[in-house]
């Protein structure tokens, strides 16, 4: 089931020059409609089904379902992040509500050192070839 935005939740992410749900979909599937200033899902059979969007969202405006015009059946998948775990709440086709609450995170909000010790990467350098970040072989 591809995602959803539900419009009346979704805020356009306040007009940032790229929203959540644009920055995180590895397939670029997101776009904004600025003048509504509302997201949406532009083709929705090319969604891989990654559920980022969904996971990122600050609003919670992004669900999973199947699209009434294929698959009309009525079930739906919401998500509700907290900051060390998240829960789905899924909707059977029946209308059954089933919750489940995952841990997503093991270490503290904030906590994490992106270059593990390791220096900043160099931007000066981002168009060399094979440029990373630092690379200990080279010394
Ligand atoms: S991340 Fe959520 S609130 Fe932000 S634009 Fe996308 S759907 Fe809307
Ligand atoms: S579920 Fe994944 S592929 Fe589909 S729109 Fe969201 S981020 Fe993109």
């Amino acid at each position: 089931m591809p995602s959803f935005v539900i419009a009346e939740k979704c805020d356009g992410c306040k007009g940032q020059d790229k929203t959540a749900c644009q920055y995180i979909c590895p397939n670029d599937l997101m776009v904004l409609d600025r003048e509504k200033m509302k997201a949406f899902n532009q083709e929705a059979e090319q969604c891989w089904e990654c559920y980022n969007c969904v996971k990122i969202c600050p609003q919670q405006a992004i669900e999973v379902r199947g699209y009434a015009d294929y698959v009309p059946l009525g079930g739906n998948v919401i998500p509700m992040r907290g900051t060390d775990s998240i829960m789905w709440t899924v909707k059977f086709r029946n209308g059954n509500l089933k919750r489940f609450k995952f841990p997503i995170r093991t270490t503290a909000e904030g906590s994490i050192d992106p270059y593990g010790g390791m220096p900043e990467a160099d931007y000066s350098k981002i168009k060399e070839p094979g440029f990373f970040n630092y690379d200990a072989r080279k010394e």
